[in-house]
C-alpha cells in the first residue's frame, strides 16, 4: 500500500515522528531546517495524513491537500519579506470556523520565519487557545526569529540537511536522466530537493541557472553584454510566470469541478486565488534571486579555479571547461570582489528593491570592474 509519507525523502526521523503523531495530532507544529530539505512537501503530506484515514496519498482528499485545494487545509506564504499583520490575524479568526468536509482543519504558514513580532503575538493568540479542531503546521528555515512564547507552544520538527543520494533518488524517481545529466543536477541543486526538481525539469528554472552561469563567464566583457544578459532574464522570467499562470488557471478550473458551489466553496476559491496571486509575483523575485545565487555560484568556481583549485570540483561541473578558460584571464581578487556585488545585490532583493532593476545594476557593475590582466 502507498503512504503519503513516500513524499519526504532523506529524513527517516521526521518520517517517524509524523507517522507516530498521525493517530492523535496536536495543535502546533513547527517544521524547522535549511532550504530546499522538503518542509513544504512534508507539511502538505502531514496534512493529508491528519485528514485522510488511510494517509494513503492517492485519494481524492490526498491530493487536493497536496496540490493546496482542499477546502479544509489553508496554505499560506508570503508576498513580500513579511507577513502583513491583517493576514495572521485573518488566519486567526478564520481558525474558530468548523471544517466543511473532514473532521479536522490544518493551517500551514510556509516562511513562517518571515513573521514579524507583532504579528507573533497576533498568532499567539490562537495558538494559546487550541480548539481541537485545527492543527497548525508552521514552516520554518531557522527558530531564532521566534517569540520563546510561540516556540513553546509549538512541537518543533527538526529536518537535517539532505544527501545526494537522497536528492538523486528523487530526482531518478521522477525524470527518465541520463547518468551525467542526473549527476550535474544533483551537484547545482546543493542539496535543495526543490531546486534538483525544478532542474531537473529542464524548463525556465535551467534557463536562468546557464544564463547566470554565462554571464558569470562573460564578465569583464562589455556593458551592453550585460544588458543583453538582463533581457534575455527578464523574457525568462516573463515566460516562467506565463507558465505558472496557465497551471493555475487549469488548478483553478479542476477544482471549481471538484468542489462545485457548496457550502465554503466561495470563500475556498477566493483563498486559492489569493494565493495563486501571491505565488505569482514571488515566482518572478524568487527567479530573480535564484539568478543572483547562481552567478555567485559560477564567481566562486572562478575565483577557486584561479587560485588553483582543482576544476573537477567546480559546483557548476557541467560548464567546467569555459570556467576554466575564463578563470586564467583575471586574478582571484577580482573575482572575489565581484561575489561582493553579487551578495550585496542578493540582499537588496530580499529587502524589497525593484528585482529586475537590482540585477541588471549588477550585471551592470560587474562588467564594468577594472579589467587586471595577469600574465
Ligand atoms: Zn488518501
Amino acid at each position: 500500500m502507498t503512504s503519503v509519507f513516500d513524499r519526504i525523502p532523506g529524513q527517516q526521523r521526521v518520517r517517524e515522528i509524523l507517522e507516530r503523531a498521525v493517530e492523535s495530532p496536536g495543535d502546533s507544529y513547527l517544521f524547522v531546517g535549511p532550504r530546499g530539505v522538503g518542509k513544504s512537501e512534508a507539511a502538505r503530506a502531514f496534512a493529508a495524513a491528519i485528514l485522510c484515514p488511510d494517509s494513503c496519498g492517492e485519494c481524492s482528499l490526498c491530493s487536493r491537500t497536496i496540490r493546496g485545494i482542499h477546502p479544509d487545509v489553508q496554505i499560506f506564504q508570503p508576498e513580500g519579506y513579511v507577513y502583513p499583520l491583517e493576514l495572521i490575524r485573518e488566519l486567526v479568526v478564520s481558525a474558530r470556523l468548523t471544517p466543511l468536509e473532514a473532521e479536522k482543519r490544518v493551517i500551514v504558514i510556509e516562511e513562517a520565519d518571515r513573521i514579524v513580532e507583532r504579528s507573533q503575538n497576533a498568532l499567539l493568540k490562537a495558538l494559546e487557545e487550541p480548539t481541537g479542531a485545527v492543527t497548525w503546521i508552521l514552516v520554518a528555515d531557522a527558530l531564532d526569529p521566534f517569540l520563546p512564547t510561540v516556540l513553546s507552544r509549538c512541537q518543533i520538527v527538526e529536518f537535517v540537511p539532505v544527501n545526494e543520494e537522497a536528492v538523486a533518488a528523487l530526482v531518478a524517481s521522477r525524470f527518465k536522466l541520463e547518468d551525467e545529466v542526473s549527476k550535474q543536477t544533483v551537484r547545482a541543486s546543493r542539496g535543495d530537493l526543490e531546486k534538483a526538481l525544478a532542474l531537473a525539469e529542464g524548463g525556465d528554472a535551467a534557463r536562468v541557472r546557464s544564463l547566470a552561469i554565462d554571464a558569470a563567464i562573460a564578465m569583464g566583457e562589455e556593458p551592453a553584454a550585460a544588458l543583453d544578459f538582463s533581457t534575455r532574464l527578464q523574457e525568462v522570467v516573463a515566460s516562467a510566470r506565463d507558465s505558472l499562470a496557465d497551471r493555475q488557471k487549469a488548478e483553478l478550473e479542476q477544482m471549481e469541478e471538484m468542489i462545485g458551489s457548496g457550502r465554503g466553496s466561495a470563500a475556498t476559491k477566493k483563498r486559492v486565488g489569493d494565493r495563486h496571486k501571491r505565488m505569482l509575483r514571488r515566482t518572478e523575485t524568487d527567479l530573480y534571486l535564484d539568478f543572483v545565487t547562481y552567478l555567485g555560484t559560477a564567481l566562486r568556481d572562478l575565483a577557486f579555479v584561479s587560485s588553483g583549485g582543482d576544476p573537477e570540483s567546480v559546483v557548476c561541473i557541467d560548464h567546467a571547461q569555459p570556467i576554466v578558460a575564463a578563470a586564467m584571464n583575471r586574478p582571484t581578487q577580482h573575482w572575489l570582489e565581484l561575489i561582493d556585488e553579487c551578495l550585496a545585490c542578493h540582499l537588496s532583493i530580499i529587502e524589497n528593491a525593484n528585482a529586475p532593476l537590482a540585477v541588471e545594476s549588477v550585471l551592470l557593475a560587474l562588467s564594468k570592474s577594472p579589467v587586471a590582466t595577469i600574465g
